[in-house]
């Protein structure tokens, strides 16, 4: 089983740190026959599972956990379990669709749990289990890496090779930090249909402030359409090979959705803790409720994948201990942020606002960020009213939802 790099729920935030193993010549001959090891293991126990049609952990575990070391000599006793494992892992959510047991990879990443390793932070060396037996491998890495290795709790590590490189990618668990009060108000970022994020202070994401393939939000809807056509012919198609392409398209469509979501979470992130801010967005329920779109196009707003972009920022604001608001999004897009009036004819067209009160004018996303940020200003003002509970503000926005966020943190 993989380290899960998705799961960021527990006390503390889970992160991964790369070692990058230095082993001799006779070292790598046995992480290569450890590796070698592994792989057959557990694709024999996937077999067992397979023919016994024994899939969950606990019976895989009595039927497989003895047979597994009797070919596999050299296999330890925690290797082993952790072969029913990594097998068990491979049916849990494919079992209706799998036509056969699972086959490992030759070259695929071995998973070792923190029994299998022993630690010497101060020689900078791993101990590690292999056929031939423990193997002491030095290892080197980024000075920030090290220092977290030689000081937080390490969980479970992948060993890997790639091109030839012996890697080491270890769960480490972070420390939350405090979050901070924000000094210089909220950054509010509106997330839509024809703009995926626009920030308050006005700038418009995806767009030159991003680095990476996509260019902006022109190239991002150009993007989804082909694939939208490329999925409507296969879907008419209807054979086992368009389906098999389907399957990939999908998760090639997936991938950049996380890729992107990543890139923007990470900079309205470091633009929020570089200004001092707290960072607000819209409670989820807003998008589809406010997206007028016409049937052609309705499409598009549906499948972005806004929740992620909220998880991504969620928990990169608690990693660098900038505040994080979800706010109330009703009338974000029809009110305005000067003289407050609420009106459906302050948008005369899509992307224009114009607020019948007092004429101001803008970019109709750019007014619902500038609402957002205030409504996160004022929602933080409540949530941390001082001498409220005698508690120190940090302490207090964990324990107390904030009224305007339809789903705190
Ligand atoms: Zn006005």
């Amino acid at each position: 089983m993989a380290i899960r790099r998705s799961t960021f729920k527990c006390e503390g935030l889970p992160s991964v740190v790369q070692l990058r193993l230095a082993p001799t010549p006779s070292q790598t001959e046995a992480l290569t026959a450890a590796m070698r090891l592994c792989h057959q293991a557990a694709t024999f126990v996937s077999r067992l599972a397979w023919h016994g049609h024994t899939f969950t952990m606990l019976d895989l575990h009595r039927l497989a956990c003895h047979p597994v070391r009797a070919p596999f000599a050299g296999l330890g006793a925690q290797a082993a379990v952790r072969a029913v494992a990594r097998a068990a892992g491979a049916h849990a959510n494919r079992r209706a669709t799998k036509k056969r047991a699972h086959i490992f990879r030759p070259h695929g990443a071995v998973p070792n749990d923190a029994r299998m390793m022993s630690w010497s932070r101060n020689a900078r060396t791993v101990s590690l289990c292999t056929p031939a037996g423990r193997m002491i491998v030095p290892y080197t890495g980024r000075p920030e890496d090290l220092k977290a290795i030689g000081t937080l709790p390490m969980g479970e590590a992948d060993l890997i090779r790639r091109r030839g490189v012996w890697l080491l990618q270890v769960a480490v668990t972070l420390p939350e930090p405090l979050v901070c009060e924000p000094i210089n108000g909220f950054l509010g970022v509106d997330q839509g249909v024809a703009n995926l994020a626009v920030m308050s202070d006005g700038a418009v994401l995806p767009g030159p402030a991003l680095t990476g393939p996509i260019a902006g939000n022109g190239h991002v809807r150009t993007l989804r359409e082909r694939r939208h056509r490329q999925r409507r012919r296969l879907q008419r198609k209807g054979t086992s090979v368009a389906r098999r392409v389907l399957r990939r398209l999908a998760g090639r469509e997936h991938r950049m959705t996380a890729d992107l979501d990543h890139r923007l979470s990470t900079h309205v992130v470091r633009e929020a803790e570089r200004t001092g801010r707290g960072i607000a967005l819209e409670a989820l329920q807003g998008i589809r409720g406010r997206v007028r779109a016409h049937r052609f196009q309705r499409r598009t707003p549906h499948g972005w994948a806004f929740a992620q972009m909220i998880a991504f920022t969620r928990y990169k604001a608690a990693r660098a201990g900038t505040a994080f608001l979800l706010v109330n999004p009703a009338y974000t897009s029809q009110a305005c942020p000067e003289c407050g009036c609420v009106a459906k004819a302050n948008r005369p067209a899509r992307g224009r606002f114009v607020c019948t009160g007092c004429a101001l004018a803008g970019h109709a996303d750019h007014i619902a960020a500038r609402n957002i940020a205030a409504r996160g200003a004022a929602g933080w003002a409540v949530v941390n009213q001082p001498h409220a509970t005698g508690l120190p503000s940090a302490r207090r926005d964990r324990e107390s939802k904030p009224p305007v966020s339809a789903s705190g943190s």
